[in-house]
């Protein structure tokens, strides 16, 4: 029964958000007993001229720090290892990571090392992290994950090709700033993918078994200002109000899966990016409007308030129309920000199936909590519809 339900809620210890707010690192910065900081990021971002500016406001306060900027996409353990490694040679005591999630996850992870030890493979899966990490402070440049306001880090597993997850209370940070300015220096290509990436993390939320009352209110609003701004934020980069919107959006669809979970987009989605290299963002968008065709009989009522919040009429229709125009009104968000939901345009051969279905069978773990059950024929299906 509904009013049986536990519903939990977890966040950072202190989330600041708005324009510019890059200023006020330094001061947040102290008040986390300041220290040699490491800065961790990644070449696109130091590229972008992001880190320059935290790096300035750090030396106009006479703050020490050491970046660390050889981060990866999509992490591979190693660089979370090296990572603290470096942390411990250099003396440092706190941890700042700016970027995309890649980097916020690799900062997360150095975080943990420093306190608890060993090697970052060691701590995979839910709740293995016997001791709170390093001071940690989180700066997205994407708007995206939501990472800078979640409990999980994500990386790649080398050996065994696959992405897997640390998830821990600890891995929260201690102070989150998000400042929509950093993010207008993404490509289109960055933004409608990190953009689909936060729509996915809102609606594989809003219709999971393991919503909560927290996860539905955040993910309904999130749903309402991705379909509204990340077309704008695509089309012209430099539109602070879409970029503004987006950046709330994102951290708000953190929040809400941080509490509510995810589901089968995610799961067939890995496989995709672990064989063909592709993004994150781009797999989970390439895979949403299929899982959302097969899922609606899961969750009819939340779809179709789904089609609602992405602007559609469903006056008059049934429950299962209504949640239909969902689909519909995903596939034309995709088409207008120029992303396939097909997997042979990216060079994927039909051949490759069985491989797809496989992965996405190692990830079952995601099922649980998806509004339909899935068996390995159903998996195939779904892939073979999404060719
Ligand atoms: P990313 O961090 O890999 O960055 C993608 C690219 O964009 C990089 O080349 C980066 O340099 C560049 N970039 C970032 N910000 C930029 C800016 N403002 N201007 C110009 N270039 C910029 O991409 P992402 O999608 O943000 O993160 C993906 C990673 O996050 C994956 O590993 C994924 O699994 C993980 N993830 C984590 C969580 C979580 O809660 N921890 C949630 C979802 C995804």
């Amino acid at each position: 029964m509904e009013n049986l339900k536990v519903h939990t809620f977890y966040s950072p210890n202190k989330i600041i958000l708005g324009m510019n707010t890059t200023s006020m690192v330094p001061e947040e910065i102290k008040k986390l007993g300041g220290g040699r900081l490491l800065l961790v990021t990644d070449p696109g971002v130091v590229q972008a001229g992001l880190s320059v500016r935290v790096e300035e406001s750090l030396k106009k306060e006479n703050l020490d720090y050491v970046l660390y900027d050889a981060v990866e996409p999509e992490p591979p353990a190693r660089v979370i290892d090296g990572g603290a490694e470096i942390f411990k040679s250099e003396k440092c005591s706190m941890i700042l990571g700016l970027g995309g999630g890649s980097s916020l996850d690799v900062a997360k992870g150095i975080s943990l090392l420093v306190t608890n030890g060993g090697k970052i493979l060691d701590y995979c899966g839910i709740d293995r992290v016997p001791q709170k990490g390093a001071p940690l402070m989180l700066m997205p440049t994407t708007a995206g994950t939501g990472s800078e306001v979640t409990r999980v880090l994500v990386l790649t597993d080398e050996a065994l090709n696959l992405k897997n997850v640390v998830f821990t209370p600890h891995a929260l940070a201690d102070t989150a700033i998000v400042d929509p300015a950093l993010t207008l220096s993404m490509p289109p290509g960055v933004t409608a993918d990190t953009g689909m990436d936060a729509m996915v993390h809102a609606i594989e939320t809003y219709v999971s078994m393991n919503a909560t009352v927290f996860s539905d209110v955040l993910a309904e609003h999130a749903i309402e200002l991705i379909a509204r701004y990340l077309p704008l934020a695509w089309a012209k980069g430099s539109n602070s109000e879409a970029r503004y919107q987006m950046s709330v959006a994102s951290t708000i669809a953190g929040l809400a899966f941080g509490s509510g979970g995810l589901g089968a987009v995610h799961a067939l989605a890995y496989p995709l990016g672990t064989e063909y290299h592709m993004t994150h963002g781009r797999t989970n968008a390439i895979m949403l409007p299929h899982v959302m065709q097969y899922n609606i009989s899961g969750s009819p009522v939340k779809y179709a308030r789904i089609a609602q919040l992405t602007g559609r009429d469903i006056q008059g229709c049934s429950a299962i129309e209504a949640a239909a125009l969902s689909v519909a009104a995903i596939k034309e968000l995709l088409k207008s920000i120029n992303v396939s939901c097909h997997i042979a345009d990216y060079g994927v051969s039909k051949n490759d199936l069985p491989k797809l279905v496989d992965g996405g069978m190692k990830q079952a773990r995601l099922f649980v909590p998806n509004p339909r059950d899935l068996s390995e024929q159903d998996v195939h299906s779904i892939y073979e519809e999404a060719f």
